[in-house]
């Protein structure tokens, strides 16, 4: 079963060298653009590509506004700041994610709430959602949601489109709404992913995405807020040191950040945005042939949810059990084809290991099943 895997893998990267799990490429006008900041001397804080690349992504999103940070994180940061979270704030996310999602809630002083999975999605559950607040919440008078033990504000809620796929955002539109709790996306991994035709991380009151150089396409490092107009100005100001335009006078008028993304990395991924639905094709015929490939072996490829165009930036599988995976891990990776297995369970790292949590079987049943193929763009 491995060797049938790594045969085709090796077909088709086309080498026998070693397969890592993602590389970017850059197949366009990077280099042009990103010469282009050091000529005109603007590599730094200000310069026409970082407003180039907010306007691009805006329309490429569909978001009123698109604010770049200099990570996936900060973006994340701020955009639980602006959702109202708090320290002491309770903010509901799933325990199947990248650690960044948790830091982010942590940064702002709050306490993530572990909530499982669908199966399907890889993304927070609205039904288990929904049971964790009528185990734990009553919605107060003032419209604001508590828990109902030690009335800590449940403030914010943080899925996250895992490789892509998109979670259920009917289902946790209608709980969020129900409940009186701000929806923040974690788009990170869901660039170019869209749910019933709109796009990933417009769905909430804010959303998040990043340029990581794993991501399916990057800035070196970057990420990007998506909210509203209102929200979004804000977001601008936040993350530039909250400095009040003026001529030549430095007022900031609140404690602000320094997350805005440098010219240089925002021209690049002007360069890479151009190039964005040529790698969104690449992958999802990369993930067809890897479904064709598998389909009558013990691995169950995960697809894309019904009704949602998946960009497919990581591609995986469900294995048997633990001892299958361990063994898939174990021959892939000796033999030179990256594989990985999905994140440890967050309630699993020490830091968060005390954090409260529902019943969270779906998400443990993957954390013992799940590796990660390799995934680069391959232009044939
Ligand atoms: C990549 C990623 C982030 C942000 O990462 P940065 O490296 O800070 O850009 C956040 N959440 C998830 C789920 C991610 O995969």
């Amino acid at each position: 079963m491995s060797d049938q895997l790594i045969r085709f893998v090796r077909d088709y990267f086309g080498t026998n060298d070693f397969i890592p799990l993602h590389a970017p490429v850059f197949p366009g006008r990077e280099k042009e653009y990103v010469v282009d900041t050091i000529e005109s001397t603007f590599v730094s804080s200000v310069g026409a590509y970082v407003d180039r690349f907010e306007q691009d992504m805006a329309v490429y999103t569909g978001s009123p506004k698109a604010v770049a940070t200099v990570n996936g994180t900060a973006a994340l940061h701020i955009a639980l700041k602006l959702a109202g979270v708090e320290p002491d704030d309770l903010v509901i996310t799933q325990p199947l994610t990248f650690v960044a999602t948790c830091n982010a809630i942590a940064y702002c002083g709050a306490e993530p709430v572990f909530v499982d999975v669908d199966r399907d999605t890889l993304g927070l559950s609205a039904t288990a959602l929904q049971q964790w607040l009528e185990d734990n919440a009553r919605l107060d008078a003032d419209g604001i949601c508590r828990t109902r033990t030690d009335n800590k504000v449940v403030r914010a809620c943080v899925p996250m489109h895992t490789f892509g796929h998109p979670a259920d955002l009917d289902g946790l539109l209608r709980v969020t709404c129900e409940w009186n709790i701000t929806l923040v996306e974690d788009a990170a991994e869901s660039l170019g992913s869209f749910y019933k035709g709109q796009h990933t991380g417009t769905f909430g009151a804010l959303g998040t995405l990043s340029f990581n150089g794993n991501k399916i396409m990057t800035t070196g490092g970057g990420g990007m807020i998506l909210a509203d107009a209102v929200l979004g100005e804000r977001a601008k100001h936040l993350t530039t040191t909250a400095k009040k335009p003026h001529p030549y006078e430095y007022i900031h008028d609140e404690v602000g950040y320094n997350y805005r993304l440098p010219n240089l990395n925002a021209a690049l991924g002007c360069a890479q945005l151009e190039q964005l639905e040529t790698f969104i094709k690449a992958k999802r015929a990369l993930a067809a042939a890897y479904q064709n490939e598998l389909s009558a072996t013990n691995l169950a490829f995960v697809s894309e949810p019904e009704g949602c165009r998946s960009n497919y930036w990581l591609n995986a599988v469900v294995c048997e059990d633990k001892a299958h995976r361990d063994a898939l891990l174990e021959t892939t990776n000796q033999q030179g084809v990256m594989t990985r297995p999905i994140w440890a369970l967050m309630n699993h790292l020490s830091m968060y290991e005390n954090c409260r949590r529902g019943d969270l079987s779906n998400a443990e049943w993957m954390e013992e099943r799940v590796v990660n193929l390799p995934s680069s763009v391959v232009i044939k």
